[in-house]
């Protein structure tokens, strides 16, 4: 199993933030429990990070949120202790034998809505890594950055679960279009509690 953790950061989650997800306050609980949990019985973990500068093209669209070196670019929850942490640059390459480790936590950084425009992610995609994944996705916005992630993984021929008490839209109708979407890409809904009994039953059964 993989945790996809996407954008939980500042700007986003906290009521204040440059760019609020309306709502996001509320699933800092489940965050953090799936945060936790990661650490705890050691799932592999790919938090992706908005990391912007001024400029970037995204701020066209949306105000300026997440620039590197600022508290609203960090993330709510920074670390996970109990997992070695490996940061992957926005051009960072994969060399040709780059997998996902077991029981590691890599933070990706990214310009736009897209984690798979991390050349490191895109590498290890093309290259099979998420075929067959038991992939369990959470974060903000349900309706840009986290659908990218869905779909995205989808299309990689992963089994996506998106934890519907752990994600929040930017806007109601986008964030119905992209529900609509995920079910049309075959992707399963599941919430943090039922996350959570997987992972103990898995241990109580091993
Ligand atoms: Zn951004």
């Amino acid at each position: 199993m993989i945790f996809f953790d996407v954008d939980t950061q500042r700007d986003f989650i906290d009521a204040d933030g440059a760019l609020a997800v309306p709502g996001a306050e509320a699933i800092k609980p489940n965050l953090a429990r799936l945060l936790r949990a990661a650490g705890q019985y050691g799932i592999t973990t790919v938090s992706s990070r908005c990391a912007h500068e001024d400029g970037d093209p995204e701020f066209e669209i949306f105000p300026p949120h997440c620039l590197e070196g600022t508290p609203g670019a960090e993330r709510v929850f920074a670390a996970l202790p109990e997992l070695p942490k490996q940061e992957l640059a926005v051009t960072a390459a994969a060399d040709a034998q780059a997998q996902l480790a077991a029981a590691r936590h890599y933070l990706v950084k990214k310009k736009v809505f897209d984690l798979f425009s991390n050349a490191w992610l895109d590498d290890l995609r093309q290259r099979g890594v998420f075929n067959g994944r038991d992939c369990v996705v959470f974060g903000v916005a349900t309706d840009y950055c986290v659908r990218c992630c869905a779909l995205g993984l989808a299309a990689a021929g992963a089994r996506v679960r998106l934890v519907s008490d752990a994600i929040r839209g930017v806007a109601p109708d986008t964030t119905t279009q992209a529900l609509a979407e995920f079910r049309a890409a075959g992707i399963e809904f599941t919430t943090t509690d039922a996350v959570l009994e997987n992972l103990q039953g898995a241990r109580q059964s091993a």
